[in-house]
């Protein structure tokens, strides 16, 4: 049995292998529940589980205008150890997006790129509103968390393409992997360089991430949850459980992030 699996079941969490989680999210939702939304109970939780790193993006600031990104701020910098953000993005609002570009340099401590949530927002990748967006990350080496489904008009493996074809200095987080069309969402990352697989929501489908391992390179894949949304223990231990090498687990829980945020001289 695996070594790191024997551990994290027997004690909830393994020193030596800290996790890194690229993608999760804070604050209430609307006809949600989460037993623990706020950033203390979040950290609280984390060190429970042995997670060192989270990046996330707040609910409030991805479905408002920029309005300062105060939740995402405050909250990192109150945890600047274990929190970084991505800032929210709402294209519904371009006024705003320009504001938050010029403003984006007062808090290089908190940001390590932007969320876009082209389904949720109803325009696709490529539409015009993201483009400063697109070229401020591409310039300054950010990483994008998008949301990616399977099939949507808006945030497809089509959309994905062009967008990371045309900007290759940043680096792509396919939040969800385009949900469903497993194959496309390889033949994406194995194209492009900068394009990574996300396993938020993947994992609820038997067999995938071992899909993954075998059909690219382990290193491009991060782990991801959507915390608060699904819990860490579950999330965890559904990689423990899967049947992939202890060295992949090792790469996916926190080595090809730690890479990747170094890369963009974001190291933590
Ligand atoms: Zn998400």
């Amino acid at each position: 049995m695996s070594s790191l699996k024997k551990d994290f079941f027997k004690y909830g969490k393994v020193e030596d292998c800290p996790v890194y989680d690229m993608h999760g999210h804070m604050g209430a939702f609307y006809g949600a529940h989460f037993p623990i939304p706020d950033p203390d109970s979040m950290v609280r939780r984390m060190r429970r589980c042995g997670v060192k790193f989270l990046a996330f993006c707040h609910h409030a600031n991805l479905f408002s205008e920029w309005k300062n990104n105060t939740e995402n701020i405050e909250a990192v910098r109150r945890y600047p150890k274990e929190l970084r953000a991505y800032c929210g993005v709402n294209p519904n609002y371009p006024d705003s997006i320009n504001e938050m570009l010029s403003k984006f340099d007062e808090f290089r401590d908190v940001f390590i790129g932007f969320k876009m949530l082209p389904d949720y927002h109803g325009m696709p990748l490529t539409h015009e509103n993201y483009r400063p967006v697109w070229e401020f990350a591409d310039r300054n080496s950010l990483i994008v968390l998008i949301h990616s489904w399977g099939n949507s008009p808006n945030d497809g493996p089509e959309q994905i393409g062009l967008v990371a074809e045309k900007y290759q200095k940043l680096k792509i987080n396919m939040g969800h992997s385009c949900h469903g069309e497993w194959d496309k969402a390889l033949a994406l990352v194995n194209k492009f360089p900068n394009l990574y697989l996300d396993l938020c929501a993947v994992l609820d489908d038997r067999g995938i991430l071992e899909k993954f391992v075998k059909e690219t390179d382990v290193e491009k894949i991060l782990f991801g949850t959507d915390f608060p949304w699904f819990d860490y223990h579950w999330y965890i231990g559904a990689v423990m459980g899967a049947d992939i090498t202890d060295t992949d687990r090792r790469k996916i829980l926190h080595g090809n992030a730690e890479k990747l945020l170094k890369s963009c001289g974001r190291s933590k």
